[in-house]
Parts: structure tokens; sequence; C-alpha cells
């Protein structure tokens, strides 16, 4: 779409230096009303995009206001690499979100009949780069530790610069509630543990916009996007835009993030992610299973994870609570598996007593919680079997065992399994169904990933209108230039 010039300032230039004459070109607009913040989406084969073969989208904030918040953004989605479907559901959604908690449960029955999950992490990571989770912006946060700040409307005071390098070279983020955050969730004492940025994607000495990939596997801050329905809107994120001093976060709306929980503060370093010292990594390139267990993985590495590997989901078929990844097959009936919305895959070496032992690798196994951290496993023709977390099992009929993850199943209550009446039926009730369980947006079978994610992120945050207009009740006025030219 083209912006329509009521969003816009004026425009004029001088022809001449030096001369008070100038050429109006397009008059002042009157701006958007009562908005705190307005979100361009851009379908388009782009220079960037063509010069990039492996982007998939990027975005940038166009103006702020005098406290440094963004008050726009817009978010270029690179067409070729979208589905044909995406494509044409994006083309004909002319666009723009006004991004605004009342009115956002209004947007979202239009929103129902969006595209698919990928897509659509890729527009909440890019949108939440817009709002301020950017390079170009951790230094303008602000402190407004002070509530007296907040409530008084006033811009708080500059953070100042809050990225370093710390004494391994690595990038890192150091501000109050994501040092908190980031503790809590490893569960480390070290009171100045900045949050790491990733070191691949930027220049030397200077700060990605996005979290280090071998810290925080699955949070929707990668520089690579999660394979669909991974990425989660976690808590170290969340702390984040709490620092910015620009928004009210609700912190209970941040997903569980699994990867890494309680790990210690040396998790993730490329000094510890070879020593076995983690279940999280991994060694050598065999078939396992990813750390969610919804999916059946390969151990690799790549460029982002410097030389440390994990299992990711394999390319086709990875998904255990799938039934049509069934195929049938006599490898999978010699191990025992079973496909359907509740099997996850574990470890195990399983094999029908008419066949020689196998090697360990990923199966899929139907389970159910009894507790937390507790489950039974059921293999093909087997009863239900008790599976001690970080046990073992023998099944009758079987060689070999099944390998019984530790706090990965049956423990975080947006990581549970998706229950039958989700198996890739709408359920109807979305927003109802959402905000108490998004299951769905972990594991699968999802019907309304794009309400699912845009509820959780206006659920978490709110925009602070800052401003004595808006405090009086009349419109809060913005001008907007396009300028566009950058990422
Ligand atoms: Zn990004």
């Amino acid at each position: 779409m083209k912006i329509p010039d009521e969003h816009l300032a004026g425009c004029k230039v001088h022809p001449q230096a030096n001369s008070t004459r100038a050429v109006v070109l397009r008059r002042p607009g009157a701006g958007v009303a009562d908005v705190d913040f307005l979100f361009y989406l851009h379908v388009q084969a782009s220079d960037k995009c063509r010069a990039q073969p492996g982007l998939l989208a990027y975005a940038a904030h166009c103006r702020t206001d005098a406290g440094g918040r963004p008050l726009a953004g817009v978010v270029v989605l690179c067409r070729d690499r979208l589905t044909k479907l995406t494509a044409q559901v994006l083309q004909g959604f002319t666009l723009f979100l006004q991004c605004h908690v009342e009115d956002m449960k209004h947007h979202a029955p239009t929103l129902l009949h969006s595209p698919p999950p990928p897509p659509i992490q890729t527009v909440l990571h890019e949108l939440l780069h817009a709002l301020g989770f950017s390079k170009d912006l951790f230094d303008t946060w602000r402190d407004c530790s002070s509530e007296n700040d907040f409530s008084a409307g006033v811009t708080c005071s500059p953070r100042g610069k809050v990225t370093h390098v710390d004494g391994w070279g690595q990038m890192r983020l150091y501000t109050p509630s994501v040092i908190s955050a980031l503790r809590r969730h490893l569960v480390a004492a070290d009171p100045e543990l900045g949050a790491p940025l990733e070191n691949w994607d930027a220049a030397p000495g200077m700060a990605s916009s996005h979290w280090e990939s071998r810290l925080l596997q699955g949070s929707v801050m990668l520089a690579t996007p999660s394979r669909s329905g991974i990425a989660r809107i976690d808590p170290l994120t969340l702390a984040a835009f709490r620092d910015t001093g620009w928004y009210v976060v609700n912190a209970s709306r941040a997903q569980n993030l699994v990867w890494g929980k309680g790990e210690g503060a040396l998790f993730g370093s490329t000094s510890t992610c070879h020593d076995n010292s983690s279940s999280f990594f991994c060694s050598g390139s065999g078939l396992g299973c990813h750390h969610l267990h919804g999916h059946k993985a390969r151990c690799q590495s790549d460029h982002y994870l410097d030389g440390c590997r994990i299992y990711k989901p394999l390319e086709k078929g990875s998904e255990c609570w799938e039934k049509a990844n069934e195929r049938n097959s006599s490898e999978e009936r010699q191990g025992g598996e079973i496909f359907g919305s509740d099997s996850r895959c574990f470890f195990s070496h399983l094999s029908t007593l008419n066949h020689s032992q196998l090697m360990v690798t990923g199966r899929c196994y139907r389970h159910k919680c009894s507790g937390l951290n507790r489950y039974q496993v059921q293999v093909l023709g087997s009863d239900w079997v008790d599976c001690p977390a970080g046990g073992s099992i023998q099944i009758r009929g079987y060689r070999g065992s099944v390998f019984c993850p530790n706090e990965r199943l049956c423990l975080d209550w947006d990581v549970r399994p998706p229950s039958k009446a989700e198996d890739g039926v709408p359920t109807g009730q979305p927003e109802v169904t959402i905000l108490q369980d998004d299951t769905r947006s972990a594991y699968g079978p999802a019907t309304d990933p794009l309400v699912t994610t845009a509820l959780c992120v206006v659920a978490a945050l709110s925009v602070l209108v800052f401003g004595l207009a808006s405090s009086r009740g009349s419109p809060c006025k913005v001008r907007i230039h396009p300028a566009l030219g950058d990422v």
C-alpha cells in the first residue's frame, strides 16, 4: 500500500540554496489521532531482499518521540520468500495495524483469516524490533524506575550505553530487568549477568539486535526463525521491553522458555557447550529429539552456534504429534512408534524381539501426564508404563530401552501436550482458549496463530502514552515521515 498523505508531515523543497522560496510538494497531513504506534507491513521484492537470498523480512522504526520511543515502524516481508498462499493473503491485507491496546481485540477477527505460523512468527519478530528491540535503540532506552517519572508522563532519564563486551569478548545487554530475568532463568548468582547478544550478525565490538543463539534457543528474538510454532515470547524479551522505559509490561504473560532453565551462569558459553555438562547440547551428528520433545531431530550446528551443537528438528516429518507423519514403515513398527497429538519424541533403542538391537535415536511414543514432571508412555502394542523422569524403561515384547527426559515433559502449563479437541480442528472462541492455553503455538496444530501471538504481545505490552495531551483525554496526534531507507 501507499502510505496515505494524511499520515505524513508536509514536505517542501528549496530549489535554490539560501533562498527562502520553497515549493510545497505535499501539504502537512492531519496525522493519526489517538494512536500509540503505527505499524506498516509491506510485502515486497525489494533490492535488499534480492541482495540477501536468505533474508525473510526486515524492519525499521521510522520516527521517535521526544523520549526516544518509536512512533511508527515498517516491516518488509520479502515476497519471493513467502509461500504462494501467504503472499496472496498478505497482499490482499491492506495494511496498517493500529497497535492500540483496547483496539487490538476488535482487529482480531479479521486477523483470524490471515496466514500460517512461519510468517506470523517473522512478523512478530520484526514488530518487536520496530517497537524497540533494536541495536539502534538500545542506547536510547529510558530509566523509569522511579514511579513518579512514569505517572507524570515525563520521559524519564536516559540509561546511556547499556551494551558492553564482557571479559570473554561476548557483547551483553546490561539493564536491570533483563539481568534479573536472566538470573532467575539460569538460577545464577552473578549480580552483573548481562544478557548475551548474537555475535555472528554484528560487526566486532558492535551490538546485534538479537539474543545469542546458544543461550536462548526458542526465543522469538533469535537471528534465525524457529521452526513453526516453537518461538516463545520469553521472559527475557519481555524484561527487555520493560527496560525500554516506554512500555508497561505484564511479565506474567511471558511464555516459558525451557532452553537452559536452571543451568547456571556458564550455560551456553563456547567453553562449556562441548563438555557434556548440559543435556541441551550434543556432540556428533546422530539422531535424537528436539529439546521440547515434540520433534525428531538431528545433532547439528550452524554459524550462530559458534561450534556448539544442538538437536534441530528434521526437515520433513519430524513432528511426533502429527498423525500424518506416520508412514507405517517396518522401521517404525520395529521401533514401536506411534504418531498422534499426544505423542512425543523419546530417545530410544527399542526394537521388537525378532530384530536385533537398534542404535539410540529419536522415536515417537504416546505419553500422558500423571503429575509435575511425571508421565506414562505407550509404545505400539504395549500398555501405559510409568516413565521415571531422568531414568529409562523397558517394554514387554521389545528389547532395548526408552529414556525418560527430565524436566522437559509435563512441567510448564504452556508446553503441555495439545488436547484432543485441538487436534487439527478449530475449536472456536479463540480469545478465551488462547489466553488460557497457547499450547498450539508451541506444538503445532495451530488454527489461529496470529491471534495467539497478537494477543500475547498486546497482553504483554501496554504502550504508555506520554504527554499531557493524552492525559487530558484529547487525541494524541503523531506525524510520521516515511523515512524507510534504513533497516
Ligand atoms: Zn531480527
